[in-house]
């Protein structure tokens, strides 16, 4: 059984769009609980390999498990969410005239039209995990405050807290640290680490600070496959790795 211990496992995946080969080959896996940091150039195929785990691009070949029995090309993308993968893109999205409470209540609603109804309440479980949430996302302070008060970091950190009250085993994050201070950033990397053995994570990201903070093990992508993959200096001794950084 290939996909042994792993909680992700892709195998030889192909994809082209009008004949460009967007991934090419990929092979990639993430062992439960790890935090893995994806960097490549633009154009390396980051997005379209997080398209196809979660179910929105279909590649043309090859294997894609979540953890050792769900293949992942049997199944679309809003089953694929509800099996436990949360994704968050680049930009931060949070209803922003409902409290941070709010927004992590509505997190768990399936219908989120009638979510906000008097109706709604948590169960014991639910309030729990909303407690430690608030705690996790460094807004404990916050819950009552409007999120379109919040600044740009804690949008981004709300958002992951909405995230996690779906408690999925593996989050896919675009860039999370894009636009923060200086400060956000070093508590995004400590929101990170407390999530580190509890999650599987996949980050794509620019920052290399922010990188060499949280990261063990980096994978560097590049036309649609990996180029380079070991601990960030290894990485970025790797003479490949240099060259499509600096050759292009
Ligand atoms: P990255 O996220 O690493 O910048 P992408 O996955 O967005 O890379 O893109 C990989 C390549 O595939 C790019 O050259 C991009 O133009 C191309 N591509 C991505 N999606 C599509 C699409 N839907 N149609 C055509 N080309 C696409």
């Amino acid at each position: 059984d290939v996909t042994h211990g792993r909680i992700l496992y892709l195998e030889d995946v192909h994809v082209a769009f009008d004949g460009f080969k967007a991934i090419n080959g990929l092979n990639l896996d993430i062992a439960p609980g790890e935090l893995r940091c994806i960097i490549g150039p633009n154009g390396a195929g980051k997005t379209t390999m997080m398209d196809i785990i979660t179910g929105k691009t279909r590649p043309d070949s090859g294997t894609v498990f979540f953890g050792s029995t769900i293949d992942l090309l049997r199944h679309r993308e809003a089953d694929i969410a509800a099996m436990g993968i949360g994704r968050k893109f680049q930009k931060p999205t949070v209803f922003e005239q409902l409290t941070v409470f709010e927004n992590l209540e509505l997190a768990l609603a399936t219908d989120k039209r009638v979510a906000h109804s008097l109706t709604f309440q948590l169960n014991g479980e639910q309030k729990d995990r909303l407690g430690e949430v608030l705690q996790t996302i460094h807004l404990a302070d916050s819950a009552a405050r409007l999120a379109g008060t919040l600044s740009h970091g804690q949008k981004q950190w709300l958002e992951i807290g909405m995230l996690l009250m779906q408690n999925p085993k593996l989050l896919l994050l675009d860039e999370p640290v894009a636009g923060m201070t200086d400060e956000e950033t070093e508590r995004t990397a400590q929101l990170f680490l407390s999530l580190k053995g509890k999650h599987s994570l996949m980050v794509v990201e620019h920052d290399m600070s922010f990188i060499r903070t949280i990261s063990e093990k980096v994978t560097v992508l590049c036309d649609g496959s990996v180029l380079a993959e070991g601990t960030l200096d290894e990485v970025q001794a790797d003479e490949r790795v240099i060259e499509v950084y600096l050759g292009r």
